[in-house]
């Protein structure tokens, strides 16, 4: 049995954040106020269902943190949700935002639901009410808390909490605001869908452009040619293969919940995803070998792993057997503490979700700015820009008397649209975070891991923002 039993979620985030306080300065009080839940709203309220029953349903909202506002964090859909859930997930979301500097505090919302027992109408009831209840006790708004999507929501659902929080606020201009991740023509961003796996891409790529973390690896700087195995084919996983492969690493294992299947040329994983629809299963793809158990895929010689799927799937008991020389945390809390002590010791490089998968999170902060500006970005530039790169381009050939080919032309002339700059934005984002890490990391070389100091960069970001208010020395 493993030890994470003895320890509820927000406990163990808290184990987490005690582990990370000790290397920093601050107050015990400044790091007491940092780790408490603000505002924990609890509720229940009545629904009827389409027999004519009427359920009571029990849901969450904590905000906790608000050192920055608004506070930020998703909507989960789940039979699991309790308090104790949805504080942990609210905590690491301060931690997150505070990491890629994305100025909001951290919140998370849940309603305790198997989404799949329900009616489209039942559910549309559920996500309105709740919304209702959010803005009768001021728990929503542009300017106050801002939720997203999670595990079993998406842009529907979003699109249900804008229309009921417009509805109650008639008249308000910043209202599409208040909640991120809807559909595009009701005010949501460009590149939301692949944001999260593109974010993994971004932050796996330059810890290996990292030439000293490289070679304590005895791996070559850079992406290119390395050997990745993704669990998970889903939103996340299914884009982290992508972006890998695209950019010139090979993905030789891809695993899904009933098989895994292995390629030592490489897999496509929009191939096997074409395969995986129509099959039902990702096994007997043409060229690749059935692997006996869909875990076995953690355990191949590889030199990165991609956990995409589900949280402690690397656990006491088989991570003396991981062979990887890094992990990239695309889902969320995929090694349990014990693992987490157990790869240290082999050396392993285990990149943090709070950090890795914060893709998500940034291009809906992007979304909320969008929003606030009402006007999509690069409308403004985005012909100026052409305008001006084709002058500049006559000039040099005039000047030059010889011709740039029309695909350089195209290239080069081209203005910036929504989708460029959402993602040049995140890759900005992911690239900035990894250095502020890795420079708390290497600054103490007591700090075990990079989890450990992604925590002591949070911590130092949100006490900062108390320090600067005067209240804490
Ligand atoms: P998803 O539902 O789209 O994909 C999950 C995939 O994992 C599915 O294809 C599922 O069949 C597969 N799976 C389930 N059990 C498995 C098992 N035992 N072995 C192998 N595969 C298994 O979900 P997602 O949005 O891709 O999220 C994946 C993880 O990333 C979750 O932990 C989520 O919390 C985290 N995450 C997602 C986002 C996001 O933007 N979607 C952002 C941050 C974190």
């Amino acid at each position: 049995m493993s030890a994470q039993k003895e320890y509820s979620f927000f406990q163990s985030v808290e184990k987490s954040f005690d582990k990370a306080a000790k290397f920093t300065k601050w107050d015990r009080g400044l790091l007491e106020q940092i780790k408490a839940c603000n505002s924990i709203y609890s509720m229940r309220f009545p629904v009827k269902l389409d027999n004519g029953t009427i359920e009571v349903i029990e849901a969450y909202r904590v905000q906790h943190s608000q050192h920055k506002t608004p506070c930020k964090g998703g909507i989960r859909f789940s039979e699991a949700v309790n308090e104790d859930e949805v504080m942990a997930l609210a905590s690491l979301m301060t931690y997150k935002c505070a990491i890629v500097n994305v100025p909001f505090g951290g919140a998370k919302g849940g309603i305790k639901i198997n989404p799949s027992n329900y009616s489209v109408y039942e559910l549309e009831k559920i996500t309105r009410r709740y919304t209702s209840e959010l803005v009768k006790k001021n728990f929503i708004g542009p300017g106050i808390d801002v939720p997203a999507p999670d595990y079993g929501t998406g842009e529907r659902e979003m699109a249900w909490i804008v229309d009921t929080y417009q509805s109650l606020k008639p008249g308000e201009i910043d209202a599409a605001g208040c909640v991120t991740g809807k559909p595009i023509t009701l005010g949501g961003v460009r590149g939301r869908k692949e944001a999260t796996g593109m974010g993994v891409f971004f932050g796996v790529r330059e810890v290996c452009n990292m030439a000293d973390i490289m070679e304590k690896l005895g791996l070559p700087v850079g992406i290119a040619g390395k050997t990745v195995v993704v669990q998970g084919l889903g939103n996340v996983g299914y884009h982290s293969a992508k972006f890998f492969r695209e950019n010139g690493a090979k993905v030789i294992a891809i695993a899904e919940y009933n098989g895994a299947i292995y390629n030592a040329d490489g897999l496509n994983e929009e191939e096997v995803f074409q395969h995986k629809l129509l099959n039902k299963t990702v096994l007997n793809f043409p060229g690749a070998t059935n692997l006996e158990k869909s875990e076995d895929a953690l355990e191949l010689e590889c030199d990165i792993l991609i956990p995409a799927a589900l949280e402690n799937v690397i656990n006491a008991s088989n991570a003396p057997r991981i062979k990887a020389k890094i992990i990239g945390e695309a889902a969320n809390g995929p090694l349990t503490p014990e693992a987490d002590d157990i790869l240290a010791l082999k050396g392993i490089v285990v990149i943090p979700d709070m950090y890795l998968n914060a893709g998500g999170v940034t291009v809906s902060y992007f979304e909320w700015l969008k929003n606030l500006s009402h006007v999509r970005y690069g409308r403004l530039e985005k012909r100026f820009s052409e305008n001006m790169n084709t002058r500049i381009l006559e000039q040099i050939e005039e000047l030059s008397g010889k011709k740039v080919s029309e695909k350089e032309k195209t290239f080069i002339m081209h203005g910036a649209d929504e989708i460029d700059l959402v993602h040049s934005g995140l890759e900005e984002t992911m690239i900035s975070a990894t250095h502020e890490i890795m420079q708390v990391w290497k600054s103490n070389p007591e700090i075990p891991d990079m989890r450990t100091a992604a925590y002591v960069s949070a911590i130092n970001k949100v006490a900062n923002s108390y320090v600067e208010l005067g209240i804490f020395p």
